[in-house]
């Protein structure tokens, strides 16, 4: 019989971010674990995202920051421009993994994907596709877990990793409020220009926009729609709509405008968050990264947060007698910084809405200092 105090085993629900990283760090511990991933295979969609400080200290600690800077773009400046196009402040963000390497990277998700999936079956951790858990039930010590090919699993551990749709919250009935807050986010993928070297945020009349490097040759760009209604429009539509909004703001964007034209990968999201309002786990069943708590795009510490419960959940169940202490304790130590990221976020947003952006920038800097503190 598998037990917490002989082999320790894990089944993890969703191979992303959170669930490979966590996956990693447990097997590492000594853990079999096993991730039964929805989707069907080892590929992820989306364009790219920001690796902040605390992403890549979280990385160095499995030992993957290099190969993720290796493969993105390094950078250290947030630079941000007003509406009337001139420059409103350059900010320097902390270098929380040393001096000589940046504060933070761009990366195609895809490249992120590769990076942590090797990683984790390279430590023996055992990825199926087309599979998700259907039922979940604690028999003492251990889970029962049943999953949608009819196989069952009894194991020390179930985390659920399946991202802000979480059906593992379902399952193990906790309640999360998921709030839209009446924006949409674009993102484009252009060809990097020579001068985007950070981060650039532009503030515009009615929405914002920015750019973000992903490797030498390629970038993103970004644009967050305020004030309108979930929708989804024909995939034609996406470029043309894009180039009209980037159309409102002054300066550099008209550069940033002309490379969307020749862009043919556009997408459109509505923003939403997430948060469990009480514990994040029953009895030896859990759930972490966005299933727990998803921030609005705003702070680009989605994947920060990810990353590091999947940390500290290995370095606290390793360390406890029962899961149980070593789910509570995971859960004390990462609730109040990742409640504080949400709501932060979504004050972010009212701001933006609100065309206050000179009070959204030093509300982001304060946070971004906050999780430069140890998570
Ligand atoms: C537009 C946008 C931009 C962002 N930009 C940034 C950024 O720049 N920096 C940053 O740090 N964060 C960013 N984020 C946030 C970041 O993407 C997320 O916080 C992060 O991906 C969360 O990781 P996760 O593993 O918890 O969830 P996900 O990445 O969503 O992964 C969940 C996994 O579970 C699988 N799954 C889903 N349902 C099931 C199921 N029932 N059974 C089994 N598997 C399932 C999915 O297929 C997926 O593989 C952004 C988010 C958005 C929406």
């Amino acid at each position: 019989m598998d037990s917490f105090r002989g082999v320790r085993t894990a089944v993890i629900v969703g191979a992303g971010v959170a669930g490979l990283t966590a996956a990693t760090a447990l097997a590492r511990g000594g853990w079999q674990v096993e991730i039964a991933e929805l989707g069907p295979s080892a590929a992820t969609s989306g364009w790219g995202l920001c690796l902040t400080g605390p992403s890549l200290r979280a990385l160095d600690e499995l030992g993957l920051a290099d190969a993720c800077l290796a493969e993105g773009y390094g950078m250290s400046t947030i630079t941000h421009v007003d509406v009337d196009g001139e420059p409103a402040g350059e900010v320097e963000l902390p270098r929380l993994i040393g001096a000589r390497r940046p504060a933070m990277a761009g990366i195609a998700r895809p490249v992120l994907h590769r990076v942590l999936h090797a990683e984790a079956e390279r430590c023996g951790v055992v990825v199926r596709y087309g599979v998700t858990a259907v039922a979940v039930d604690q028999e003492g010590e251990l889970v029962r877990v049943r999953l949608s090919d009819g196989t069952d699993r009894r194991v020390a551990l179930l985390v659920g990793a399946d991202g802000i749709r979480s059906s593992t919250r379902g399952l193990l009935g906790l309640e999360a409020s998921l709030g839209f807050h009446g924006q949409m986010v674009w993102r484009a993928l252009v060809p990097r220009p020579s001068w985007a070297t950070g981060i650039h945020q532009f503030a515009g009349k009615a929405h914002t926009a920015g750019l973000v490097p992903l490797s030498s040759e390629q970038a993103y760009v970004f644009l967050t729609e305020n004030g309108v209604e979930r929708s989804v429009l024909p995939d034609a539509e996406l470029a043309p709509r894009l180039r009209d909004l980037l159309d409102t703001f002054p300066g550099r964007v008209e550069e940033i405008r002309s490379l969307v034209s020749a862009s043919e990968s556009v997408v459109r999201r509505p923003v939403h968050t997430a948060l469990l309002e009480g514990v994040w786990n029953r009895g030896n069943a859990v759930v972490i990264g966005d299933a727990a708590h998803a921030p609005a795009p705003q702070m680009a510490s989605g994947a920060a947060l990810a990353i590091e419960d999947g940390l500290v959940l290995a370095q606290e169940v390793g360390r406890h007698e029962s899961v149980g202490a070593g789910l509570q304790a995971f859960v004390s130590r990462r609730a109040p910084r990742c409640r504080t990221l949400v709501e932060t976020s979504v004050a972010i947003i009212g701001l933006e809405q609100a065309r206050r952006h000179q009070e959204a920038y030093p509300l982001a800097d304060a946070c971004h200092r906050l999780m430069a503190e140890p998570a």
